[in-house]
């Protein structure tokens, strides 16, 4: 019989609720993603590629051109050039560059200091390598980082910090003080850091991103993961990429080429023709910002709470003043007698500790968002004492 590697794992909590959703005809607001079209000149660029016979292998390491303009990009926005032959790499999706990053850094027994609530991969596959994940509580309501009590936490085990910024499900962000409190922290150690990066380009505050690209401290010791699912809303294309120094991107690039070896062909070569044309790159925070206000505007019609928001597409909001029913049966009660699909934040947590709070995806065309609203408001005034 077999036995399993991550026993205590179920399904992610992202099939589990967008396959709840369709059973029960909800409005999907759980899993993140877009429900509105990508870039027609995308599209027409990827036939174009396919036509002209784009159609065998890519590089294991991901289409030259691609990575070039990757480089070009992560010097302009972040100062730091990468080079595209040895330290950047094209993956299927930030999904398996962050499995690969864990894989090619966590040894049995190492510790990974993971901030909690955290994106539903990152303890399971430390586990699946024999690493032991170290939890930081991420406190409500602004879940910002404790430098103090990280500090405590290392040791000589410490082999890997993982950082998630803009953060989801939270959306707070990662400042600068952070970035230069962490520089401090791993100065002279061997800790390494992940930097799941996917939401760069949708921060709502006057501060830019803080990419670990920028500070020369941490970029040395970075793995940075990117999504094209994100810079173009195209989720479904899995598409993401990994920078690092040569030296990691060497190992890391072992490992890639036996999960994956490359990936789509004719796409990255559309890809590296959007990213090619300074009109195609997307202003998302402008658009996001937009939707978020949007949706602020129909949750607080409501009398709910939202708590305060700095990036991603995701809206945290607060229903513990208002029920006493906790994490999924919250989410399960607005989903099936209510059709609104949200996720409980308790899911990105290990321990699931007490939670009223649910995470809605606003991604999603204003006519969307009013439907799921008034439903929001139906579920309330039926929850509310
Ligand atoms: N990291 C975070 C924080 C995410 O929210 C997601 C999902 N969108 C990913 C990584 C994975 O990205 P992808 O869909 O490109 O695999
Ligand atoms: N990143 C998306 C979310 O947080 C979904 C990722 C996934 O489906 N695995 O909802």
């Amino acid at each position: 019989m077999i036995r399993s590697k991550i026993p205590n794992i179920g399904v992610s909590i992202f099939a589990e609720m967008s396959e709840l959703s369709a059973q029960h005809g909800a409005i999907n607001l759980s899993q993140g993603f877009p429900d509105f079209g990508i870039p027609q000149d995308l599209i027409a660029a990827s036939h174009k590629f396919m036509s002209e016979g784009f159609n065998q292998y890519a590089p294991m390491q991901g289409v030259l051109e691609l990575r070039r303009q990757i480089s070009k990009k992560k010097l302009k926005d972040y100062g730091h050039e990468y080079d595209p032959n040895d330290e950047i790499t094209i993956t299927a999706g930030g999904t398996q560059a962050l499995f690969t990053v864990i894989a090619t850094t966590v040894h049995e027994g190492d510790q990974v200091i993971i901030f909690e609530p955290a994106y539903d991969s990152y303890g399971p596959v430390v586990k699946l390598f024999g690493g032991n994940p170290v939890y930081v509580e991420l406190k409500a309501p602004d879940y910002a980082v404790d430098w103090t009590e990280v500090k405590k936490l290392l040791s000589s085990q410490t082999r890997l910090i993982i950082l998630n910024t803009p953060h989801n499900p939270t959306g707070s962000t990662l400042k600068d003080a952070d970035m230069q409190a962490l520089s401090r922290l791993v100065l002279g150690t061997k800790i390494m850091i992940l930097s799941d990066e996917v939401y760069e380009h949708i921060h709502f505050g006057d501060a830019p991103h803080e990419s670990v690209s920028k500070y020369p401290h941490l970029v040395d010791r970075s793995f940075v993961v990117n999504s094209f699912g994100k810079m173009y809303n195209a989720t479904g294309w899995k598409m993401g990429y990994c920078s690092a120094p040569a030296k990691l991107m060497k190992e890391f690039r072992k490992i890639h080429q036996f999960v994956v070896y490359a990936v789509n062909t004719p796409n990255q070569y559309a890809m590296a023709e959007m990213l090619n044309d300074e009109n195609f790159l997307p202003n998302l925070s402008g658009f996001f910002k937009e939707k978020r206000n949007f949706f602020l505007k129909l949750i607080n019609e409501i009398g709910l709470k939202p708590l305060p928001t700095d990036g991603t597409y995701f809206q945290l909001v607060d229903f513990s003043e208002v029920t006493t029913l906790k994490n999924m049966d919250l989410a399960k009660k607005l989903l099936i007698d209510f059709g609104v699909a949200a996720i409980p934040v308790s899911a990105f947590t290990h321990n699931t500790p007490k939670s009223g709070v649910l995470r809605f995806c606003f991604s999603k065309n204003e006519d969307t968002l009013i439907a799921a609203a008034e439903r929001i408001a139906k579920f309330y005034n039926s929850i509310k004492v």
